[in-house]
């Protein structure tokens, strides 16, 4: 159907490369681009590349941050940098960050270990996790998610620490096996948190 459309299928084509957009949707969002005024569209493309320049990695947590500021975690004098968080993907730092009663910093790892999609501990930020640690830091909270690729991720990382100066712990059970931190009330959060135990 897009032999006469050929530039329309490039478009579809770009949008199936955005890894959350369900397929059911490509078509719409397509539409919803070329309904756009020409100035709006600019302003859309600009605002991605602004985007791009301006939000690069922490070095030390690999949270996001502006390229002109410190990071917000790590730079925080209020904050505990003896005690770090390890989650897989910042929408779970921000799942901490809600329940108000975390002190500590935070590692991102960028994802969980998955062989299936060719996701190893080189993909993830382990290594820099482990010289984090060897450079000093008193307790590391294993918060990956409760799914079998998160467990993998958690038991990885604390053989990688076996041996080592550091406190490993990861949050209480109880909390609903399968799911995600991101998708928990923030009473939950807090008590898995608060609770934790040695891992
Ligand atoms: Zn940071």
């Amino acid at each position: 159907m897009f032999h006469e459309l050929p530039t329309f299928a490039q478009l579809i084509k770009g949008l199936q490369q955005i890894p959350f957009l369900a397929s059911k949707n490509l078509y719409r969002v397509a539409e919803h681009f070329l309904q756009m005024d020409p100035e709006r569209v600019d302003q859309f493309c600009a605002l991605l590349i602004h985007a791009k320049e301006k939000i690069v990695r922490c070095d030390e947590c690999f949270c996001w941050k502006e390229r002109e500021r410190p990071c917000s975690f790590c730079s925080s004098p209020k904050r505990d940098k003896q005690l770090v968080c390890v989650v897989e993907t910042w929408q779970e730092l921000f799942a901490i960050e809600k329940t108000d009663g975390y002190q500590g910093v935070y590692h991102v790892l960028g994802g969980a270990i998955c062989p299936l999609e060719g996701i190893g501990p080189d993909e993830l930020t382990i290594a820099q996790l482990i010289a984090r640690v060897d450079r000093g830091v008193k307790e590391i909270i294993l918060a990956t998610n409760q799914t079998p690729e998160g467990e993998a991720t958690a038991a990885f990382i604390a053989r990688k620490l076996k041996g080592k100066e550091v406190i490993v712990s990861c949050l209480a059970r109880g909390l609903p096996v399968g799911s995600s931190l991101e998708a928990m009330d923030r009473v939950t959060v807090y008590k898995a948190l608060s609770e934790r135990r040695l891992f």
